[in-house]
C-alpha cells in the first residue's frame, strides 16, 4: 500500500507515524514544503519570552529519525498538482539553486496541508517589519527583528496574540494588543472571564486597545506604526495574529468536497473521494454542543485526527467524535482555559444558558502558596453542561480536561456537584471550586424555576379572579 502524506506538520507526521504503528509494510511518503519538520508551533511563543532557551530545541525529530521507522519524508518540496483520476501528484522539490519536478503515485492520500495566517487586506502588511506567525521561520525572524527593536504592535487578541505579546514584552519591548472586538480571547472567554485575563496582562504591563479594528499600517519600506481609528501608535514591529485561513488548494484540486470552512470529511477523516484522507487544520468539523459544523485549529484536535485517519486507512475502524474546543494557554504565571460553549457563543446559537460561577483557592485557605481560581460553568436551561472557563496561577489544564469528560458525558450541574473529588491541603480544596460553580448554577436554575412557578401561580390566580 502506498501512501503520500502533503503536510510535515502535527496532522501529517501523526498520521505517518501511525499508520507505520499499525502497518510494517505500508510505502509511506511525507512531503512538505517547510525546512524543519516535527517542531511544536506552539511552543514558538515560549522560545520569544525565554522560557524554552531556543528554537532548535521546539524541534522534536529530524527526517533521518522517520527514516529509520522506514517513513520518507521529503522536505523544501511543494505539491503543486493532484491528479486524482491518476492517483498521482506532482511536487517541487527545491534542490540547492535549482527546483526539480517530481511525481508520485498513491493509493491513499492523506491531505494535511494546515492553515495559513489571515493577512488583512489593507495598507501597509507587507512593509519590512511586519510579520506573520505560523512557522519556526517566521518566530526566529521575530526574534531577530524585537532584537533590535523598541516597540510592538500586536494586533488580534487571542492566544496566539496574547502568547506572543507576553513573549516581545519578556524581550524588553513596549508592547500594545489591539482588537477589533470588545474584549480579549473573544472565541473561549466570556467578557467577564476575559477581563481577569485582561486585567492580568495589564499589571504585566503590555497594553490593551479593544473595539478598534487596525485601518492601516504606517511606514514608507520600514514599518513606522499603525492606525486604529482615532488612534494611531508607533512602532518598530507588527505581528499580525489575525486568525488561520485552511489551506485547501490541493484539496480542491483533488475534487474533494469544501465546507462551510474547509475541507468536509466524514467520521472516519475520509473526504468525498474515498482514497483522499484529510487532517488538521485544513478540515471543519462537528461541534458537539450545536452540531454545526465549525473549525477546531488545535494542535490536540490535528493530533487525535490523525489517529483516526490512519486506523481507517490500514483498514481498522474508528471514528472521530464532534469537538469540544478544550484549550489551555498560560501568559506569565496565569493560566486559563476552556472547553465548550461561552454563555456568548450559546446565545448566538440560540440556546438559553444561565452560568454558576465562582472564585476560590487551589488549596486549603491556610496553605502556603494558596491561589485565586475563577470557575465558570455554562448550563443550558435543564442543567445541563455545555461550557466551562478556568483560570488560575495553577492546575486549570487539569480542571479543563475533567470539565470535557463531563461534558462529554452530557452530566448536569446537579450530578457534577454530587461527584467525588480529592482532597490535601497542599494541593486541592475540600470542595473544589468546579462543584462550587456547578452548586452556584443549580442555585441559580432553582431560582428561575421558582420564579416561573410563581409567576404561572399569579397568572392562574389572576385569571381565577378575572373568571369568579
Ligand atoms: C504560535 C502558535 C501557537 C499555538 N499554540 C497552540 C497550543 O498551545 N495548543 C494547540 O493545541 N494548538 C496550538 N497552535 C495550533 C497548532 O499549532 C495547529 O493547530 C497545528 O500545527 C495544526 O497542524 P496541521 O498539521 O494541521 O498544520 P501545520 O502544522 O500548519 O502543517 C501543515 C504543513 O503542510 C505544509 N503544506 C501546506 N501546503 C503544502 C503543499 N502544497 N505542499 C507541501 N507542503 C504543504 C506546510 O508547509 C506545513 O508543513 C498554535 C499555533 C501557533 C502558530
Amino acid at each position: 500500500m502506498k501512501v503520500v502524506v502533503i503536510g510535515g506538520g502535527a496532522g501529517g507526521l501523526s498520521t505517518a507515524s501511525n499508520i507505520r504503528k499499525y502497518d510494517e509494510n505500508a510505502e509511506i511518503t511525507v512531503i512538505t514544503r517547510d525546512e524543519h519538520i516535527a517542531y511544536s508551533p506552539c511552543a514558538i511563543p515560549y522560545v520569544l519570552c525565554g522560557e524554552v532557551d531556543c528554537f532548535e530545541n521546539i524541534i522534536m525529530h529530524e527526517p533521518a529519525d522517520y527514516l529509520e521507522r522506514n517513513i520518507n519524508v521529503i522536505t523544501r518540496a511543494e505539491v503543486v498538482e493532484v491528479k486524482e483520476a491518476e492517483n498521482t501528484i506532482k511536487y517541487h522539490l527545491q534542490e540547492g539553486q535549482n527546483v526539480v519536478q517530481n511525481e508520485l503515485e498513491y493509493d491513499y492520500l492523506v491531505i494535511a496541508t494546515g492553515g495559513s495566517p489571515f493577512i488583512p487586506p489593507m495598507e501597509g502588511c507587507y512593509l519590512d517589519g511586519v510579520f506573520k506567525i505560523r512557522t519556526i521561520k517566521d518566530g526566529q525572524q521575530i526574534m531577530g527583528w524585537a532584537e533590535k527593536s523598541k516597540k510592538a504592535i500586536v494586533v488580534g487578541a487571542g492566544l496566539i496574540g496574547l502568547e506572543i505579546a507576553f513573549g516581545l514584552k519578556n524581550m524588553g519591548l513596549v508592547v500594545t494588543v489591539t482588537e477589533m472586538l470588545p474584549q480579549i480571547v473573544p472565541r473561549s472567554l466570556d467578557p467577564d472571564m476575559a477581563k481577569i485575563v485582561q486585567n492580568y496582562i495589564e499589571k504585566l504591563g503590555i497594553n490593551v486597545i479593544l473595539g478598534k479594528p487596525i485601518e492601516k499600517i504606517k511606514g514608507e519600506t520600514v514599518v513606522e506604526g499603525a492606525v486604529f481609528g482615532d488612534e494611531e501608535l508607533e512602532a518598530d514591529m507588527v505581528i499580525l495574529a489575525t486568525g488561520v485561513r485552511p489551506e485547501i488548494a490541493m484539496a480542491k484540486m483533488a475534487g474533494c468536497d469544501i465546507g462551510r470552512w474547509a475541507i468536509e470529511v466524514n467520521e472516519k477523516m475520509q473526504t468525498s473521494v474515498p482514497n483522499i484522507y484529510a487532517v488538521g487544520d485544513c478540515v471543519e468539523v462537528f461541534d458537539a454542543i450545536t452540531g454545526h459544523n465549525t473549525q477546531s485549529p488545535l494542535g490536540s484536535t490535528a493530533v487525535r485526527q490523525s489517529k483516526i485517519a490512519a486506523k481507517n486507512i490500514v483498514g481498522m475502524k474508528a471514528e472521530f467524535k464532534p469537538v469540544l474546543n478544550s484549550m489551555v494557554s498560560k501568559i506569565g504565571n496565569l493560566e486559563f482555559g476552556a472547553v465548550g460553549l461561552t454563555t456568548t457563543l450559546a446565545l448566538q446559537n440560540g440556546i438559553k444558558v444561565v452560568s454558576g460561577k465562582k472564585n476560590a483557592l487551589t488549596k486549603a485557605r491556610y496553605y502556603p502558596g494558596a491561589k485565586r481560581i475563577d470557575v465558570k460553568m455554562v448550563c443550558d436551561m435543564n442543567g445541563k453542561i455545555i461550557g466551562c472557563q478556568i483560570i488560575a496561577e495553577e492546575r486549570v489544564a487539569e480542571r479543563v480536561d475533567t470539565m470535557s469528560l463531563a461534558i462529554a458525558q452530557e452530566l448536569t450541574c446537579a450530578e457534577l456537584s454530587n461527584m467525588e473529588f480529592s482532597y490535601a491541603p497542599p494541593v486541592s480544596m475540600v470542595i473544589d471550586p468546579i462543584i462550587l460553580a456547578a452548586e452556584d448554577a443549580c442555585e441559580k436554575l432553582k431560582r428561575l424555576q421558582k420564579r416561573k412557578e410563581n409567576n404561572k401561580d399569579s397568572i392562574n390566580t389572576n385569571s381565577n379572579n378575572l373568571s369568579s
